[in-house]
């Protein structure tokens, strides 16, 4: 139980107007912060009005990308009641990230509790249009003024959080177009692809950037080994129905186990559908398109929910699925997931919790 001492702000920001889009620039109006130190392991837990932060230029994160972060999200639901989604799995992903990174571990309740605190105080801020929400953002940095290449022994643990609107900047549930990408990588097995840390992302910016500039809004990455098997799409993990069947790629250690990902396994088997975790080749993707066996391609994941795939750009081919429209499958299983999350639904997993 963590003795969480709360400053609250004199003035109270001005909320975005609606519509919101993306994942918000403008952030509620109080911040979470705790201190770890070897001596005193994590400590002097608090709630401050959002504001900078005073680092040293030689904090180890600046040098070292010695960070990690999570996802997660509030939801408003019918008679304003507020949920979180799983959030015990965040805190378990979050230490599970820690030791690849060696960062300390943070007690799971004390995890959650100081989700939950922050949210109740910042409450007013969680939209309740259908598609929006509250975007938590849960990070920890090695904060020592040191830029020799050791494992900080200081670490700062921050929750900022911004109300935000569908992923894709429109409506949740257009298909998206995505590049299968061949020349970079962003992780091997060893690495830590596994890990929510930042330097993953940095790794990938620039595939990204050219996807973008293609058209594309996200890139599908293959295996770092053989560039053969496919892994995973920007911030999601990726699912395919190939005929009748659904699949996703295994956990080989380079791929970023997420939280929907195993919720949309629980929900497809729960339905009598055949889901099989394994390795998927793009040749085999290629193939069941041409056969006609390419139903269904959806990503998964906190941001964007579920997010149909309409076409997969790879190399001079453009495969389109489903007619680039957004299939059964992938309809069900958002507005049973979405269902869930708000409240909407009856909840059979213990997934949701109310704060
Ligand atoms: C966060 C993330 C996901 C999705 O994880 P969820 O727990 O479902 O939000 C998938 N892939 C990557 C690379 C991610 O960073």
């Amino acid at each position: 139980m963590l003795n969480i001492n709360i400053t609250r702000t004199t003035t109270p920001k001005q909320k975005p107007n609606n519509p919101l889009i993306g994942i918000g620039k403008a952030f509620t109006d109080h911040m979470f912060l705790m201190k770890y130190s070897p001596d005193q392991g994590w400590h002097d837990p608090k709630i401050e009005p959002f504001h900078d932060l005073t680092l040293s230029p030689a904090t180890t994160v600046f040098h070292y990308g010695q960070e990690m972060f999570e996802g997660m999200k509030a939801y408003r639901g019918k008679d304003d009641d507020i949920y979180l989604f799983r959030p015990e799995k965040n805190g378990e992903r979050t230490n599970m990230t820690n030791k690849r990174l060696c960062m300390p571990e943070i007690p799971v309740e004390d995890f959650v509790q100081a989700v939950r605190t922050l949210v109740e105080l910042d409450a007013d801020w969680i939209p309740g249009e259908p598609g929006t929400s509250l975007y938590i953002r849960p990070f920890i940095i090695g904060t020592d003024p040191f830029i020799g290449l050791t494992p900080s022994e200081t670490f700062l643990f921050c929750i900022i959080m911004a109300p935000s609107g569908p992923y894709y900047g429109k409506d949740e549930q257009a298909p998206v177009s995505i590049w299968v990408e061949e020349e970079y990588v962003r992780a091997v097995r060893g690495g830590m692809g596994f890990a929510k840390a930042g330097g993953n992302y940095a790794a990938s910016m620039v595939a990204q950037a050219n996807a973008k500039q293609a058209g594309y809004a996200q890139v599908l990455w293959l295996d770092g080994l053989e560039r053969k098997y496919v892994e995973e799409v920007g911030a999601m993990n990726i699912f395919f129905k190939i005929g009748g069947k659904v699949v996703t790629p295994a956990l080989t250690g380079s791929i970023l186990p997420g939280i929907t990902r195993d919720s949309v396994i629980t929900l497809c088997r729960s339905w009598g559908l055949s889901v099989e975790e394994r390795l998927v080749s793009i040749d085999e993707l290629v193939d069941a398109n041409r056969q006609g066996l390419l139903e269904e391609v959806f990503g998964t994941g906190t941001a964007a929910v579920i997010s149909p795939v309409g076409k997969l750009g790879y190399r001079e081919d453009v495969l389109v699925i489903n007619d680039n429209k957004t299939g059964p499958l992938s309809q069900r299983i958002y507005e049973t997931v979405t269902g869930i999350q708000c409240g909407a639904l009856v909840d059979p997993y213990g997934w949701r919790v109310k704060i």
